[in-house]
């Protein structure tokens, strides 16, 4: 969006191709292959981590391949073929009274194989995971053209899941053409509850102590004052501080929201800002949209972006002070809030914001953030990336981060796609 709005010349994809069935893009895949064509896969373009970069390679547009397959009701599975966006496949699940689960704030805007391909996680993943536990099986194409299908299963220990390694794989190795997914029951209770807190710290100990505590939040989100400022924004009369929205389903949700609010030692706020949180939660999508744009509030020359990493309970305080502090000084808001919790650990999304002098400025605060992120995130021990990817943003972390690992993914990328035609740069490779 910063490369359109400064009029930045940048290249074009040699061509778009649009399939509608798994054996066109396998031919696609035969014939890239054999004529050492760049490919890169393309769902609804929502990624932030530019995974997708295009400049003359073919593009292979997978809207088209938008059928919704088969529900088995009994094993509560839905198959689906991959470039189906979020809100019909929500439509159809809805129909038969189930749901995935899966609502990333892109779910207007992103499809089923761009959120396997990213490894994507929703704002409901404390409920129901991150799209990795979803996954019950897929099909997916490689250089070549060969089709492999993996078996729907619970779970099996028939070796590493090799399959998995699509999962995460950001288009480097092959294009998921289908996926079987498990599906819940829509739930029937529920309770929203608001909770403020002194400290972030306190906020902290309270989103852990829940996390592994057997009330089973749907959603936890916790602000940091910054970050509630901007949650805050068309709520005038709101204070911002350190705030704590919960939200519970099924049997019980209210007994146990309760439960929560205790457990958290806060100080109870006002419920009806998780109401205003749920009607407002994907608003972002346009309105960052509109300040990248030179549109909005932050002046001709905006920028904005978001880093999210993960860390242990352990480590996310001096995660989140290091990572507060230095983007603190390279950015006019650095916001922050915690999200996405585990028995061990949970996400922090950060939130930048300046206002610059012109879009060349622009464009080295960008980088100024990245190293600035990257770098203390992983000083203090923290993962780059929860859940938007790694793309070609983060690439240049990909060793620090891996450390051994790193030669392995390389030589899993080779043995998938020898000739390196599959999205080249993405993580890295
Ligand atoms: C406002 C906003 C909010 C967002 N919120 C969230 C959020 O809450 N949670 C979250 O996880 N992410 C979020 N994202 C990031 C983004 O929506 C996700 O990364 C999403 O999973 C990308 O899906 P897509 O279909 O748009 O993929 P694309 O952007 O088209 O592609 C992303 C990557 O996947 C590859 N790819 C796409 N489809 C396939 C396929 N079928 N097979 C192989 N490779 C493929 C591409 O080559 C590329 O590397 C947000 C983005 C925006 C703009």
């Amino acid at each position: 969006m910063l490369a359109r709005r400064a009029e930045t010349p940048y290249d074009l994809p040699r061509c778009v191709v649009r399939p509608h069935t798994t054996e066109q893009v396998a031919q696609i895949l035969e014939w890239a292959d054999r004529t050492r064509t760049p490919v890169v896969p393309y769902g609804g373009g929502s990624g932030v981590s530019e995974g997708v970069v295009a400049g003359g390679a073919v593009v292979v547009e997978l809207r088209a391949l938008n059928e919704i397959i088969d529900f088995d009701e009994k094993s509560r599975l839905v198959r689906t073929q991959t470039g189906v966006l979020g809100p019909d496949l929500t439509k159809a699940l809805k129909s038969w009274g189930q749901t995935l689960g899966h609502e990333p704030q892109s779910l207007r805007i992103s499809t089923v194989g761009g959120w396997i391909a990213t490894r994507a996680s929703g704002q409901l993943s404390a409920r129901y995971g991150g799209i990795e536990n979803m996954v019950a099986g897929l099909e997916a194409v490689v250089p070549g053209g060969r089709v492999l299908r993996s078996k729907t299963k619970p779970r099996s220990a028939t070796g590493p899941d090799v399959a998995s390694l699509m999962i995460g794989s950001e288009g480097t190795l092959g294009i998921v053409t289908e996926a079987t997914l498990r599906v819940s029951p829509l739930p029937t209770e529920a309770a929203d509850r608001c909770v403020r807190f002194q400290h972030m710290a306190d906020g902290v100990a309270a989103c852990r102590k829940l996390a592994q505590s057997e009330l089973r939040p749907l959603l936890v989100r916790l602000y940091d004052p910054e970050d509630s400022a901007i949650f805050l924004r068309n709520h005038p009369h709101e204070t911002p501080g350190t705030l704590l929205l919960l939200s519970f389903s099924g049997p019980g949700a209210g007994r146990r929201a309760d439960a929560a609010v205790e457990l958290s030692s806060g100080i109870p706020g006002d419920n009806d800002l998780v109401a205003h949180w749920w009607e407002h939660r994907n608003d972002a999508v346009d309105e960052l949209m509109t300040l990248m744009a030179g549109e909005g509030i932050l002046g001709p020359h905006a920028l904005v972006d978001t880093i999210e990493v993960s860390g242990t309970w352990s480590d996310l305080r001096a995660i989140y002070h290091s990572m507060k502090e230095g983007l603190g000084n390279v950015a006019d808001i650095a916001a922050c809030h915690l999200s996405h919790v585990y028995p061990d650990g949970g996400c922090l999304y950060f939130t930048l914001a300046s206002a610059c002098d012109d879009d060349a400025a622009a464009a080295e605060t960008l980088e100024r953030w990245w190293d600035t992120g990257m770098t203390a995130c992983l000083a203090a021990g923290g993962s780059i990336s929860h859940h938007h990817g790694i793309g070609r943003r983060k690439a240049r972390w990909m060793r620090a981060e891996l450390g051994e690992w790193w030669e392995l993914l390389a030589a899993v990328k080779k043995a998938f796609d020898p000739n390196g035609i599959m999205n080249p740069g993405a993580l890295g490779l």
